[in-house]
């Protein structure tokens, strides 16, 4: 393939564009592991990264695809032939109730319509039927990256709490870590399970479990077979700075920044910023005559937009016709929704330009793929941007 001028634009919603600062920091020697260099590196990451799941108890770092830190959530906690209470908000959920099978745990779905975050309500009603307490664990997908839609975390706590229930909580927060507003320890959360890829800007290859004392009490009982993911393994050794085995040290680096970059503009600008690109993205959706997946604005997401096609498909077509002419790549609709949908990522290290060439991008797309629409999308957009300060388009999200 011959050079392409210009940079490509990475529009999926992970993962996302790495910034040269993370690039730089990763591009240092590999050094020892067990010596004090690391140990100042590895203390400093370890601590670091519990600011950005806003906890103030053990974080751990796995060398390893999200789906790893699904896998360890479930071990660490848990029994062969526990059940697991799980909510299908969309194709990542789907996912982690396929992994939670395969280890040999039961698993219940409440059933979701792929357009909608987690309804709390649901789940305390279902935790309340369940008097003998058979349900050991609750989880659900903090950002659907399949749809676009948020679940309020929060209220799945309360709802749990009504229900005086113990089961353990779980999140994914793969796709909203470092770009909507996510509380571990004011949640009340168990187990997070979060990723480099997407809003810590990091390549892939880093994993997280965000841990609370409750989880921690759980993974003295917990039956499930576990080495590699083991936590009374890592515990002791990140208590010094250190990993068990061979860690990630360049990612670790690029950690290092990351985070470092994430305070200096501040958390709070940060859900900011990704609130104000997603209301801007979907004032362009709108001004297209389309639809986005996601039907309840409380649910719409920070980091990404789900599109749905007019006429139900062709959004594959209208992908690659994008790639090919403008050099973007955007999410394709997964599973149930593959060629329905198109998902336009706006997370991670991205501003307001950064967004406008994206939009104009789909734009473009449309018109040369012949798809219906009205033009004006990027102008509506453009309106958000120009006027809207960061807090006002928080309000209006
Ligand atoms: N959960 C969510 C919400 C995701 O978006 C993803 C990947 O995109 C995963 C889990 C799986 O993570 P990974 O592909 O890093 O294993």
């Amino acid at each position: 393939m011959s050079y392409r001028p210009g940079r490509h634009f990475l529009q999926i919603p992970g993962p996302t564009n790495v910034p040269d600062r993370v690039l730089r920091a990763m591009d240092g020697p590999t050094i020892d592991h067990r010596g004090p260099d690391f140990q100042a590196l590895g203390k400093r990451v370890l601590s670091g990264i519990r600011t950005i799941f806003q906890t103030k108890h053990p974080v751990i770092i796995y060398p390893a695809s999200g789906t790893g830190a699904w896998e360890a959530a479930l071990v660490n906690t848990l029994s062969p032939g526990d059940l697991v209470l799980m909510y299908e908000t969309g194709h990542f959920a789907s996912l982690w109730k396929k992994l939670a099978e395969r280890l040999d745990l039961k698993t219940e779905f409440i059933g979701g319509d792929w357009r909608h975050g987690a309804d709390p309500a649901a789940i305390g009603e279902r935790l309340a039927a369940d008097t003998a307490h058979t349900i050991k664990a609750v989880c659900v997908v903090h950002n659907e990256t399949s749809t676009g839609c948020v679940s309020p975390i929060a209220d799945v706590r309360k709802a749990i709490d009504a229900a005086n229930h113990p089961a353990l909580l779980m999140v994914d927060t793969i796709s909203s870590l470092g770009s909507i507003d996510y509380r571990h320890d004011e949640w009340g959360v168990d187990v997070t399970v979060g990723g480099s890829q997407k809003g810590l800007m990091l390549p892939p290859g880093l994993s997280f479990n965000a841990l609370s004392e409750k989880a921690i009490e759980a993974s003295k009982s917990s039956r499930l077979p576990k080495s590699y993911w083991a936590w009374d393994e890592m515990l002791p050794a990140n208590a010094n700075g250190f990993f068990p085995y061979t860690p990630a040290t360049n990612l670790l680096y690029g950690l290092d920044a990351a985070i470092e970059m994430l305070h200096e503009e501040g958390l709070d600008n940060v859900f900011a910023r990704h609130q104000r690109h997603g209301a801007a993205t979907r004032a362009a959706v709108a001004a297209w005559g389309l639809d986005v997946l996601c039907v309840e604005p409380k649910h719409h997401s920070g980091s990404l937009t789900a599109v749905l096609m007019p006429g139900e498909k062709g959004a594959d077509a209208l992908r690659k016709t994008i790639l090919e002419r403008f050099d973007m790549s955007l999410g394709a609709g997964l599973s149930k929704v593959a060629d329905k949908i198109f998902r336009i990522g706006h997370l991670g290290d991205f501003n307001d330009l950064m967004l406008v060439g994206t939009l104009g991008g789909v734009e473009m797309g449309l018109r040369i793929a012949g798809v219906r629409h009205e033009a004006g999308g990027v102008e509506a957009a453009m309106e958000v941007l120009a006027s809207a300060t960061e807090g006002q388009a928080q309000q209006a999200a």
